[in-house]
């Protein structure tokens, strides 16, 4: 590829990245976009979350004479990336309002002699008058925007005080911009290069697919039992827990502890003190899970999030993606179950009726999106990626409900399908899904009653199987176009492709009716992440690993990320040399925690021989 960095380049980076990041190996697309950072060309990043998208522009960083500005929207984001820097023995510092005089006169010390490599700003602050005038006398190599998908008004994020930054190329001419986001969409993609006014920029667009994200979808009928069967399969781990509102917050929250899980809430009607502290119990794992409204989770760098789960349906697939992808930021394996209602639909229905004017259809078409996502029988991460304009080569993900077969398909669809449409049919189409299901399985309800719609040909016609399944048929069949929800109340009507169906032209795919299996098949992922792993010795090393954050300050993820212990406590490594070699353990790091590790391994290898 015409961009690949020059070969003594290339080296050069391994060798930085081996220092001080202790990986042997760059991911897809980092050594192209180090190569445009290097080259001085202004570029924008697409990668996901748990791309490497920070190492493309911190290793070059260090290859640099001068200073790298990164423009950072959240301070927590910042400290984070700044202390994973220092502790991988680079200079950065940061800049911002939650900082230690200390601090502060540290980073500034280093940025007059000319040390510090990285510097961490808020937009507002480097385009400020004390900004400007602190970085005049600074040799900028490069400003690099992280989530610069907040300068676009179509982004999902969009910041007033990012705007600004189109000021950028004016203030500092010359000065390469480096943008950075997981945002996909193109519309987003294009916004960003005519915002900042990038010249000629090297766009790189990573593939967005999470593999080794496990993705699950329920229909949500007894919530608080789905939430905790998924928390109980992830003993020990961190989670976190998405609802609608603040008062399913507070609920689930209450009910989670009051069965014994460690649990905290937050959402933005939490007093600001306490909500900090709840957020910083489950940075430093005091608590296991965050019960959360999406007030939660931008800024939240933590990389060990081993599951989401969504107790109430996201507004959008973009939502979706966001929140589910804070888990497994280090690449190895997490789930993500999304549980989702026909009442959570009515909820985002309501709430955006009554919160947006402008961007009110886009909304609901986002809405609908998602919805025909939870009620569709495609693989997930297909979807996923199809939603962004990619596709999958893989024709089975191995990791999600569909694909590990989690979920079967009727073998009757054709027949149980044309039951639903002929019944839609004699209902004269003017009522919604739960009253025709209602009369498909033959329930004895007033309104039925009293419409006499007992005595259709089609009541009861689905009695055999529970209104749940059949609900989910109808949504099945809404989700593949056969069925189409219309006017105020959804009321079902069918479609040209449902006419054929009727006519057994057809047939769509419907999910089976039984109970879900009860042994899941594990992913290939989780299988090969904890191949060889000796799990109890990483439990050791999780210990210590949090007690030494304690002691530091830092969140354990900082001190190591999983990947990290999983590989010790899979190759045990008795001597530096060979702590050295694994995952994620660099010069500093060997040199500041090789001596409280090795005794550790030593100890629980010579244990375990006896
Ligand atoms: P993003 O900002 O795109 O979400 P991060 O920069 O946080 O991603 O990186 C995601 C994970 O990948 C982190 O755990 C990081 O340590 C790891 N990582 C980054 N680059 C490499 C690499 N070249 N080799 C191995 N792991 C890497």
């Amino acid at each position: 590829m015409q961009n690949l960095l020059d070969e003594p380049k290339l080296d050069a980076v391994k060798r930085i990245v081996k220092k001080h990041w202790g990986y042997d190996s760059l991911l897809p697309q980092q050594a192209e976009a180090m190569s445009a950072a290097l080259a001085k060309r202004d570029s924008l990043v697409v990668l996901p979350t748990g791309g490497g998208k920070s190492l493309c522009f911190q290793a070059p960083a260090l290859l640099c004479a001068g200073l790298t500005v990164v423009v950072s929207p959240l301070i927590s984001l910042m400290k984070d990336q700044v202390d994973a820097l220092i502790y991988s023995g680079v200079s950065a510092g940061r800049l911002d309002s939650s900082q230690s005089p200390d601090e502060r006169s540290e980073t500034l010390r280093l940025l007059n002699d000319g040390s510090l490599k990285l510097l961490y700003l808020a937009p507002e602050r480097l385009l400020g008058a004390g900004g400007l005038e602190l970085l005049k006398d600074a040799n900028i190599e490069a400003i690099i925007l992280d989530e610069a998908h907040c300068v676009s008004m179509w982004g999902h994020d969009f910041r007033p005080e990012y705007r600004r930054l189109s000021e950028l190329k004016s203030v500092f001419p010359g000065t390469p911009i480096h943008a950075f986001t997981a945002t996909a969409t193109e519309k987003v993609r294009d916004d960003i290069v005519e915002q900042l006014s990038l010249d000629d920029p090297e766009i790189l667009v990573g593939l967005f697919d999470r593999p080794n994200l496990l993705y699950k979808v329920e229909r949500k009928n007894k919530t608080l039992e789905q939430v905790t069967e998924a928390i109980k399969r992830h003993p020990g781990e961190s989670g976190i827990v998405y609802c609608i509102r603040r008062l399913d917050v507070e609920k689930l929250c209450d009910n989670l502890n009051q069965a014994g899980f460690k649990t905290a809430p937050y959402h933005a009607g939490i007093e600001p003190e306490q909500r900090k502290a709840n957020q910083e119990a489950f940075i430093n794992e005091d608590i296991d899970v965050i019960v959360a409204t999406v007030a939660f989770g931008m800024g939240i760098d933590k990389s060990n999030v081993r599951f989401v789960i969504h107790a109430g349906m996201p507004k959008s697939i973009e939502h979706y993606q966001q929140e589910s992808g804070r888990a497994g930021r280090d690449r190895l394996e997490a789930e993500c179950l999304l549980l989702y209602s026909g009442g959570d639909y009515g909820t985002w229905k309501r709430i955006l009726e009554n919160s947006e004017q402008d961007g009110l259809e886009i909304s609901l078409r986002k809405l609908n999106d998602i919805y025909d996502f939870c009620t569709g029988v495609t693989c997930r991460h297909r979807g996923l990626v199809n939603y962004f304009g990619q596709d999958l080569k893989a024709i089975s993900c191995d990791a999600c409900d569909i694909c590990l077969g989690q979920l079967d398909l009727a073998d009757d669809a054709l027949l149980i399908s044309q039951k639903i449409i002929s019944c839609v049919m004699r209902l004269d189409q003017r009522f919604g899904a739960a009253y025709t299901t209602q009369v498909l399985v033959g329930s004895q309800e007033k309104r039925i009653l009293e419409f006499r719609h007992d005595t259709l040909s089609t009541y009861g016609i689905l009695s055999e199987y529970p209104a749940r399944a059949v609900r989910d048929w109808v949504e099945q069949l809404v989700s593949q176009g056969y069925l189409q929800k219309t006017g105020e109340f959804n009321v079902l009507a069918i479609t040209e492709p449902g006419r054929d169906i009727l006519r057994g032209e057809d047939t769509p795919r419907l999910l089976k009716a039984v109970e879900k299996k009860a042994k899941t098949r594990t992913s290939k992922q989780v299988s090969e992440n904890w191949e060889g792993v000796d799990k109890d010795l990483f439990d050791e090393l999780r210990a210590l690993r949090k007690t030494i954050a304690g002691r530091t300050g830092a969140p354990p993820y900082v001190v190591f990320h999983d990947t990290s212990l999983r590989d010790m406590a899979r190759k045990k490594p008795l001597d530096r040399a060979a702590f050295l070699e694994m995952y994620g353990v660099g010069e500093s790091k060997a040199q500041k925690y090789a001596d409280e590790f090795l005794p550790l391994i030593r100890d629980h290898t010579s244990a375990n021989k006896n």
